[in-house]
């Protein structure tokens, strides 16, 4: 299976399972599809690392110290939201995965709408929050040149995208995230609010930084003072991260 059939089957799957096979191609299909694997092919640099082996999806650790983000992000919050509640997404997310095999074997679909919504839950939460973590380093990162070029090009300059992404994500309804995206038709970014992640309504989109504004993200360290977390991010907002993926997804997308 080549990375262009991967990547179109992705993108003809939809919501879930379709920002499942973006982030991380072939693992993936066949976990939600039961397909058989996809070969293993040259990496694009979309993968996400450590989040799938074996047949089970797997929590990466953050790539720094649980205090290395101090004092924006605290040790105790970090703890928490990557042992906690990534961790219960992952382990959500091979359950289901579980589930719905043993539901295809006995042909018997009476859950298969808690399941279908349990896959996108814990699936979503699983890429989220996979990414979240590298989206964010000790003392930010820049975008490159050519994310810089694309930035000014799709919101007037960086510090525009910078401002529309904050102002964006301070705004999410309830819970949710702030996503910067590369929207493949236009061949443009995108920001968008996700409003809970389950909630899939852009098909195709690959995330390129995201930012977790769930309550749990940020509670016990700024309580109801989102603003003030979100000002935090965007110091440890890893711009660079944010641009090697937008070169790896314009290398996979568009050649
Ligand atoms: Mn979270």
């Amino acid at each position: 299976m080549s990375l262009e059939f991967s990547r179109r089957d992705a993108l003809k799957l939809g919501g879930a399972a379709a920002f499942l096979a973006m982030a991380s191609p072939g693992s993936a299909i066949k976990s939600v599809m039961g397909a058989e694997p996809a070969q293993t092919a040259t990496p694009t640099g979309l993968e996400l690392p450590e989040t799938y082996a074996n047949g089970k999806y797997t929590l990466p650790k953050p790539p720094y110290g649980y205090d290395a983000l101090e004092p924006l992000y605290s040790e105790r919050t970090l703890t928490i939201h990557h042992g906690k509640h990534h961790a219960g997404a992952v382990k959500g997310l091979n359950d289901t995965v579980d589930k719905l095999e043993q539901a295809r074997k006995a042909n018997e679909y009476g859950e298969i709408k808690a399941l279908s919504r349990d896959i996108a839950f814990n699936g979503s939460g699983h890429v989220l929050h996979s990414l979240f973590w590298l989206s964010m380093k000790p003392g930010g990162g820049e975008p490159s040149e050519e994310l810089s070029k694309a930035m000014a090009e799709s919101f007037g300059s960086v510090k525009a995208a910078k401002a529309q992404f904050d102002a964006a994500t301070k705004a999410v309804e309830g819970s949710g995230w702030g996503v910067l995206v590369y929207e493949p038709i236009s061949r443009k970014l995108l920001i968008l609010q996700a409003e809970k992640h389950q909630n899939l309504a852009v098909w195709g989109v690959v995330p390129l930084l995201v930012c977790d504004v769930w309550e749990h993200a940020y509670y016990l360290q700024y309580a109801n003072d989102r603003g003030s977390w979100v000002d935090s991010f965007m110091k440890l907002a890893n711009w660079s991260f944010a641009g090697q993926r937008y070169a790896a997804v314009r290398r996979l997308m568009t050649g």
